[in-house]
């Protein structure tokens, strides 16, 4: 039996809701309000109309004014506008920029950016509960600081940025202030004209709207303190030209009406499903919180599991859609940077799963999901480093395996990235059992306990089955995860070096 998996990722993209596919539906074809909205007549009106309507939705549930609204692709666009924008403006003011080592790539990137066409910019690191102080702020702000930028709240961990208090010293001091409020918006209640906030970012797909629509939130008389990135026909105060895209706006326009509408009802039963799930994960044993003890979104849980790879707890749990910190599928194998900078060691940041709940997120898909976690955790923890019930019974020795001695190597350590141990029960000069304990991916994982079986019958001289690479080939290994197989020749040599 395989029904769909249970989908707890909201937060890093929603479904569209009805309603808003139904609004969208109407500005498509002939039968509906296609114009295009710079045109003067009654097509391009209709088109106008709505589009003015839609801005005036957006602008409701963030707390703006519609004037204030622009609209983008989305929040990677807003972040690279204001960002790159603002600095590139102000530089003969000054070219230094202060922001978080936690906040989303598309603000990271822009920043990296700006640091090669010689800006400097100052990267805080957050506290443990993963928030920057406002004193530590303050402190990073300079005579020739033009721009700061802080996420209201953490794409990883739901952690609220102090935007009030660290949107308050820029002010002060004449910085202009950004945040990145793709998570927040429509999530909790946001009053951006009643904040001392410059520059805000948004996204329809984080809030049950279509992918590739967003806005950049410009307070009134802000507008002179930005650059465009691109030219044309002067569309959206000259900020992002281009003809607008009449059904994307509408959904998103749509989307914001029903998030205000329902985030009083959704904001308290979504929290409350997060502590449901919460205690029954904590209830497993070394499993800890991340960004606990500070304000959070309600919709985000980010838990490390000690002893389990994220990866491979993932890979374990083909019934659930939700994210790891590790990026044990993409080009980089870096553990989350965002739980990084909150302090968590390698192995726990790369430890951990974000359970993002939403809309659609029932009390039954949570407990069941929390006992398909369980059940997934217990049993790779029974195959990880320094767990008392590894010794004995994981792929433990065959009844009958008979009387010999026990051979073991290790590699890797166990505080790094990839850890990995096998014990080889010897007879003479032959394996007669060999079985495994590891922290790492899923590949290594497969390709651990494959070994386990080519090991048995093996002679001490023959005693390594083909190589890294030959293995990487069988089992389909990545190219970049080739390194992590080399630990597996390592611990394999080093029962060589104690086999006498
Ligand atoms: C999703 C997200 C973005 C990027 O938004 P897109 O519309 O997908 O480009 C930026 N910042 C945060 C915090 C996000 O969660």
């Amino acid at each position: 039996m395989s029904s769909a998996p249970i989908y707890l990722d909201y937060a890093a993209t929603t479904p569209v809701d009805p309603q808003v596919a139904q609004a969208m539906a109407e500005c498509l074809t002939a039968a509906g309000d296609f114009g295009n909205p710079s045109s003067v007549h009654a097509y391009g009106r209709a088109a106008a109309e709505r589009i003015a309507r839609a801005r005036g939705q957006v602008a409701a549930l963030v707390g703006a004014r519609p004037a204030d609204v622009v609209f983008t692709s989305g929040a990677t666009e807003s972040n690279n506008l204001a960002i790159l924008g603002a600095a590139r403006a102000n530089a003969d003011r000054g070219r230094h920029l202060v922001t978080s080592r936690t906040e989303h790539k598309s603000v990271l990137d822009p920043f990296r950016r700006l640091e090669k066409e010689g800006f400097e910019v100052t990267w805080l690191t957050p506290g443990p509960e993963g928030r920057i102080e406002p004193r530590a702020f303050a402190a990073a702000l300079r005579a020739d600081t033009v721009l700061a930028a802080l996420m209201y709240a953490n794409n990883e961990t739901g952690v609220l940025g102090d935007v009030p208090a660290i949107g308050a010293l820029c002010r002060e001091r004449g910085v202009a202030f950004h945040t990145d409020c793709a998570q927040a918006a429509g999530k909790i209640p946001l009053a951006l004209g009643e904040l001392p906030v410059d520059f805000a970012a948004f996204t329809a797909h984080k809030l049950y709207g279509p992918k590739g629509i967003g806005a950049l939130y410009v307070r009134d008389g802000a507008r002179g303190l930005l650059q465009a990135l691109s030219y044309g026909g002067g569309q959206e105060r000259s900020l992002r030209p281009g003809t607008l895209p009449t059904h994307q706006i509408v959904g998103f326009g749509a989307a914001c009406a029903l998030a205000a509408r329902e985030l009083p009802g959704e904001g308290p039963r979504i929290r409350a499903l997060r502590e449901r799930l919460w205690q029954a994960l904590e209830a497993l044993g070394d499993t800890y919180l991340n960004g606990a003890g500070t304000e959070r979104l309600p919709g985000i849980l980010n838990v490390s599991f000690a002893g389990v790879h994220g990866e491979s707890l993932i890979g374990a749990l083909p019934g659930l859609a939700v994210s790891s910190g590790s990026a044990c599928n993409s080009q980089s194998a870096e553990p989350s940077y965002v739980l990084r900078a909150l302090g968590r060691s390698t192995q726990l940041a790369q430890s951990s799963l974000r359970f993002s709940l939403g809309r659609c997120t029932t009390a039954s898909e949570v407990d069941a999901a929390a006992a398909a976690v369980s059940v997934a955790v217990q049993r790779l923890r029974a195959l990880s480093p320094g767990s008392p019930s590894a010794r004995g019974h994981r792929n433990g020795w065959a009844a009958g395996a008979g009387p010999g001695t026990l051979v073991a190597g290790e590699a890797g350590g166990q505080g790094e990235e990839t850890w990995v141990r096998f014990e080889l029960l010897v007879s003479g000069d032959t394996v007669k059992e060999a079985r495994f304990q590891a922290f790492a991916c899923p590949h290594t994982m497969e390709v651990a306990a494959w070994l386990c079986g080519a090991l048995r019958g093996r002679s001490r001289r023959a005693l390594v089955p083909g190589t890294p690479d030959a293995w990487a080939k069988e089992h389909a290994v990545p190219a970049e995860k080739l390194g992590r197989l080399l630990r597996l020749e390592d611990a394999l040599s080093a029962c060589l070096a104690h086999w006498t």
